[in-house]
């Protein structure tokens, strides 16, 4: 349970030069056929359609949808199979569990825009869904993109070579994903009828601070979102990046399920329904103690002043807890959970005084590979320790090489062949698909796009579903500072048929989004709501809008404009962020 050492997967796997598939991974992802598991008189569960699992609760006005895939394709195909089992019913309402977008972005494949705006079809969700989906989803969405295809494998080739599966469910498959806000919101316990059923949503604080569940109460059945994240130990952090998972505040929320709610069934919206009430105890609290041991053991040795590495070295989980068929590592990992444990109650600061004015990366690497003897012999060492079967040590070392040359490609591909060979040692989905992901960036394949393939976490369709006001002050995110000097401008935009005028003053190097806009502006722009949907899909930008005359000045210069509009960038398409190349 404590001990220091590189990870186990290496060592369990040593024949990993060529492509290949940890057995442990191959089984893993054996499980997840797709199937629909009736969970209760009303409840019925779609497994397998996609990475995530939607719920359907049958009620006596019409359908109630609980979650909605991540695209809108394998949501339809989806909706084909609820409606050949329920044909004289429709969907009436969907309840989203949270933002992540495996959730949310399939929507439109199971019910229509206008349907939920002419009040046909209710969204639900909690209250601060749409502040993480225009926070998290859309602030940081180009680098979430390209981390979330290093997580997922999205450019990989299916199969030993490369994808063989996401730890939680399918892939995400490439297919269209749009977003439908909610039309009501919740931030308690609440009793609500829908469809002429009595459900409660309920906030489970867990894997995100938005979660919420469902619970039937007359079968006792709580369908739990992401809370459970199914035949896996939980992802109390993810690679892709993530606000920080509390692990206490998701012990408590299991506690609270396990000995307030008491649920008859447990039907988590990744893996598979609990049914069963030996089965809810036992996984249950095997899966709260497993996060427990892990916070409570971090925070020991936080206090004896290790540092996060040093930790994630030194924990495994104890037997009963490794064994457990519901914390195989396969999403989550203590390896990488533990880093963020320390980062979210301790921040960032190594201690070590070097780390507070370090030398920069290039500057680091020139140093390091004199003092080692020069290019030739850390290439040489790197090439032995490769032929060893060293991967990352390998890795290590060639690192300082393409931080010397980042163009060079003997380094370039000799790093990617040390971390495709660490790459296919590993059992844990997110470790494989990361690595493989790198090894493509640094070594890309010739006459061949598919490394452009990349999941964009706010595609135009999410981003349009936001207020105007959001879609604006995004802007700020994108302002190239070292263009703005001493510049003060505040410019208006009137959003004619919403009623709306905001404004952004840029002062000097900041950009203040203003939700009414001041008395005094310096250049005042007047357009449709339609403008914003066609700048938001690329369609066109504020200055050939302007120029079009969809939009319309009412006050200042066309060149005022112009030169407002120079000092953002336009966002990055997620292929074209580096990770590992520099
Ligand atoms: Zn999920």
């Amino acid at each position: 349970m404590t001990q220091d050492r590189r990870s186990a997967p290496s060592s369990a796997f040593p024949s990993a030069a060529r492509p290949g598939v940890h057995p442990a991974l191959a089984a893993h992802a054996a499980r997840f056929g797709q199937k629909i598991v009736q969970t209760g008189q009303r409840t019925h569960t779609l497994i397998g359609y996609n990475i995530a699992n939607v719920s359907i609760i049958d009620a006596p006005e019409g359908l109630i949808l609980v979650d909605a895939m991540a695209q809108e394709d394998d949501a339809r195909r989806a909706r084909a199979d609820i409606q050949a089992r329920f044909p004289d019913k429709r969907i009436r309402a969907v309840i989203y569990t949270h933002f992540h977008n495996d959730h949310i972005n399939g929507v439109e494949g199971f019910v229509s825009a206008s349907d939920v705006a002419s009040g046909e079809v209710q969204v639900w969700a909690h209250a601060d869904l749409m502040h993480y989906v225009t926070e998290v989803s859309a602030g940081t969405g180009p680098i979430m993109g390209r981390r979330a295809s290093y997580t997922f494998g999205a450019a990989l080739p299916r199969g030993e070579e490369g994808f063989v599966h996401a730890g939680l469910g399918l892939p995400h498959n490439p297919g269209p994903r749009g977003f439908i806000a909610p039309t009501h919101t919740v931030s308690e316990r609440t009793t609500v009828s829908l469809c002429g059923l009595a459900l409660e949503l309920i906030p489970i604080p867990s894997e995100t601070d938005d979660m919420v569940g469902v619970f039937l109460p007359d079968e006792q059945i709580f369908l739990t979102g992401d809370c459970i994240q199914g035949e896996t130990y939980p992802n109390l952090y993810t690679l892709r990046g993530t606000p920080y998972r509390d692990p206490m505040q998701w012990v408590a929320t299991i506690d609270w399920i396990r000995h307030v709610l008491r649920p008859r069934a447990v039907v988590p919206h990744h893996g598979h329904p609990l049914t069963d009430a030996d089965a809810i105890d036992d996984v249950l609290t095997a899966y709260r103690d497993a996060i427990q041991f892990t916070h409570d053991q971090t925070v020991r040795f936080i206090n004896q002043g290790f540092g996060p590495e040093e930790i994630a070295l030194k924990l495994t989980l104890p037997e009963h807890l490794a064994q457990h068929p519901w914390l195989g590592e396969f999403y989550g990992t203590l390896r990488h959970c533990i880093p963020a444990i320390y980062v979210g109650k301790m921040g960032w600061f190594s201690g070590d005084p070097v780390d507070l004015d370090p030398l920069p990366k290039a500057e680091r690497a020139a140093r390091m590979v004199r003092l080692m003897g020069g290019v030739e012999t850390v290439a040489k060492e790197a090439s032995r320790a490769y032929e060893q079967g060293d991967y990352l040590w390998a890795a290590e070392m060639l690192a300082y090489l393409v931080s010397l040359d980042p163009e060079g490609s003997s380094a370039r591909k000799a790093r990617a062949q040390a971390l495709r060979g660490w790459s296919y040692a590993q059992s844990n989905p997110n470790w494989r698909n990361w690595g493989l992901s790198c090894a493509m960036e640094l070594d890309p394949p010739a006459a061949d796009q598919s490394a452009r393939k990349q999941l964009v976490m706010a595609p135009p369709a999410v981003i349009n579903a936001f207020p105007p006001g959001n879609i604006l002050r995004g802007m700020a995110t994108r302002l190239k500072v070292e263009d703005t000097d001493s510049r003060h401008v505040t410019v208006g935009f009137h959003i004619v048929d919403k009623g709306l005028h905001h404004a952004l003053e840029l002062r000097r190097c900041v950009c203040e989004f203003h939700a009414q806009a001041p008395a005094t502006l310096d250049v005042d722009l007047s357009f449709e709501r339609s403008f914003l949907t066609a700048l938001v899909s690329g369609q066109t930008n504020w200055v050939a809008g302007i120029e079009a005359g969809d939009v319309v000045l009412r006050a200042g210069t066309a060149e005022a404009a112009k030169a407002f509009f120079a000092c953002f960038e336009p966002p990055r398409a997620p292929h074209t962020i580096s990770l590992v190349s520099r």
